[in-house]
């Protein structure tokens, strides 16, 4: 999971690409003027930013400039795709032009997260073992049968090992600030989840909290 800043006017390409990379268990914020972008990039941390380059306020060159060392993908027309396009990149950084295929942006928003950020591939517990570059759990080497809300879930458990995470806490990384439904959905997923995985002494209830995932570090 990424959290992912997407910098475009248009707003059905800005809400298709917010729709797909939500899909793809990222975290998305959306904003469709250059300022706005400088200004929320300036105050919130993002791993990447979709970045339209002819935007009303600043445009997407100005914005680059005020956002050094945030992984950008540019969006771009085809008629708009320069030298200068191409001299701003920066090695960690990639372009795509419009229109674009979704499956196309997201690999290329997979594969720019792996270069920039991915460092460690594996997190292994017992007779389980995670796989973050290729997103599955498995359980004695077999894929566990998981959707995508338990890999996520099981995913942000391993990421904060260890710690006590509210159930309030657990729906707003795995399910988003917006999602509407209750706590109990935890609660159901976390059964689920320590069936499936074998993990019911790992996982473990926080009395009137939460759950914690137990791991030796
Ligand atoms: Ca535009």
């Amino acid at each position: 999971m990424a959290e992912i800043l997407i910098v475009e006017d248009e707003v059905s390409i800005n809400e298709l690409i917010k729709k797909n990379l939500c899909l793809a268990g990222h975290h998305c914020a959306q904003v469709f003027d250059g300022n706005d972008a400088i200004a929320l990039a300036g105050r919130e941390k993002f791993d990447l930013i979709i970045l339209d380059i002819m935007l009303p306020g600043a445009d997407g060159y100005e914005v680059l400039e005020q956002i050094q060392g945030t992984p950008v993908i540019f969006l771009t027309a085809k008629s708009e795709l320069s030298d200068k396009l191409r001299g701003l990149s920066r090695g960690a950084d990639d372009y795509i032009t419009k229109p674009f295929q979704m499956l196309e942006l997201a690999a290329r928003v997979e594969a720019l997260l792996r270069r920039t950020k991915r460092t460690e591939q594996y997190f292994e517990l017992d007779h389980v073992r995670l796989d973050f570059e290729r997103r599955l759990i498995f359980v004695d080497g077999k894929p566990a049968d998981c959707t995508p809300k338990e890999y996520e879930l099981f995913d942000t458990l391993v990421k904060n090992r260890n710690i006590a995470l509210s159930r309030e806490k657990l729906l707003d990384l795995v399910w988003g600030y917006d999602f509407e439904g209750g706590t109990r959905t935890v609660d159901v997923h976390i059964q689920r989840l320590r069936a499936k995985l074998g993990l019911e002494k790992r996982i473990v209830t926080v009395y009137k909290l939460g759950y914690r995932l137990e791991a030796p570090s």
